[in-house]
């Protein structure tokens, strides 16, 4: 993909890498037993002094986080280091107290994986540099002129994982991004919401003229974005600066940035540190660990059937095409209403192509009476009808309500939509 077409005669690509920050859900933290169950309890509270980073305190290693930084590993293709271990990445910021985050820099867990993601035209593959293990820091709120710390997020489990610069196109970032959500999401390893904070993304972003095959010496990183859709908007305009930038003899540096997004653009946070910056050096408290590749084996094989692969097996074994399986989706149809229809109308799915199916429940829908007084009429009857029904009802039995919810619908053919329904007899039980 070529950019500034338009504004000049030099063409620029986009070099573009990502970092995936996600949160496990175990039930303790990385180097600590305190639970890492931490959200909306009262600041404080899931501490100890291996968290707080008080002297002479000493970490031991969560194994549940380790297989979860497997798995995701293994997901991604990735080669298990037989040895790993951790280091201690140093900077002096409040929101860890013990002046190092433990981390892993050079002696990864996993490494050298790929993912392949859709982007405007093509499906390409996107190398995963590696896929490692940390700890979350403490969060910070600044608070009318002082900043408050809370330490329970500080030692909860997080993994990394870092792609090779290979995205060329926001497509592909905004599929690659929701890939990982919905692969944290199967594995069960969290919930990755990214509101909550349990999935955040960083994007380094710099520009080459077009053909050129060394990678710029400088990046910008774009950080603390909490929504694909605000990560996408970044990217795209970061892109767009640079290039000016670039036009008009600017000379471009590593800086980390942030996104307003009432002003629509970002906006420089800080100058960037380089890693030698962090004087990596190996946790002296923790000992490398080597992994046993039976326990991978084992690991491998307990993974779920991945969601991209499933999607393929859809797609080729039982014939749903891709667009097929979008098309429900764009007129609002949701999954319980197909199943709803195949087994009232008892349907072949063998003979019956998806397009159809969707084609007849729109069908149907045309015909729903709207009409409330219509409604009301048949609700009624159908209370005289299923006097048992109502009195159980009456009587406390919530679930009666559905006798009277399928009474409604056989009177109206299956034209009365059940949540209206429902309403209406719920307005006249009272
Ligand atoms: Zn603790």
């Amino acid at each position: 993909m070529a950019y500034g077409e338009t504004q000049a005669m030099t063409k620029y690509e986009p070099v573009i890498g990502l970092e995936v920050h996600v949160e496990l859900n175990t039930k303790s933290k990385m180097f600590c037993r305190c639970s890492a169950d931490y959200f909306g309890k009262e600041p404080n509270t899931h501490t100890c002094p291996v968290c707080l980073g008080l002297p002479g305190a000493l970490p031991y290693t969560n194994q549940q986080a380790i297989d979860d930084c497997i798995k995701i590993g293994l997901a991604l293709n990735c080669k298990i280091s037989e040895k790993s271990l951790f280091e201690r990445k140093n900077y002096f910021y409040p929101d860890l107290p013990k002046g190092y985050q433990i981390s892993q820099y050079r002696w990864p867990l996993t490494v050298n994986g790929w993912i392949e993601v859709e982007g405007r035209e093509e499906i390409r593959r996107i190398r995963i540099n590696r896929a490692h293990q940390e700890e979350d820091t403490g969060k910070l709120t600044h608070h009318g002129g002082s900043t408050l710390i809370d330490f329970n997020r500080s030692g909860v489990p997080l993994v990394e994982i870092v792609t090779e610069p290979d995205f060329e196109s926001v497509e592909e970032i905004r599929d690659y991004s929701k890939k990982l959500q919905q692969l944290f999401r199967y594995l069960g390893v969290s919930n990755a919401d990214m509101e909550r904070g349990d999935m955040r993304l960083e994007a380094n972003v710099s520009v080459k003229r077009e053909g050129e095959s060394e990678l710029p010496k400088y990046r910008v990183e774009l950080k603390n974005i909490n929504s694909f859709r605000f990560m996408v908007a970044a990217v795209d305009y970061e892109i767009k600066r640079q290039i000016e930038a670039l036009e008009i003899g600017e000379r471009l540096s590593q800086e980390t940035r942030g996104w307003d997004e009432d002003k629509k653009c970002t906006y420089l946070q800080r100058s960037k540190e380089e890693a030698h910056d962090y004087r990596y050096f190996p946790e002296p408290d923790l000992p490398p660990f080597f992994l046993d590749p039976k326990k991978i084996k084992e690991i491998k094989n307990s993974l779920p059937e991945l969601p991209w692969n499933r999607a393929k097996r859809y797609q080729t074994k039982l014939g749903i095409k891709k667009n097929d399986a979008q098309h429900g989706r764009k007129h609002k149809i949701i999954p319980q209403e197909i199943a709803n229809y195949l087994i009232n109308k008892k349907s072949d799915i063998n003979t019956l192509l998806p397009t159809q199916i969707i084609e007849e429940i729109l069908d149907k829908r045309v015909g729903v009476i709207e009409n409330e007084e219509e409604l009301e009429k048949m609700a009624k009857e159908a209370m005289t009808e299923n006097p048992t029904a109502v009195d159980d009802f009456v009587k406390g039995k919530q679930q009666a309500i559905q006798v009277l919810i399928g009474a409604v619908m056989r009177r109206t053919q299956g034209k009365a939509d059940a949540k209206r329904a429902r309403e209406i007899l719920e307005k006249l039980l009272k």
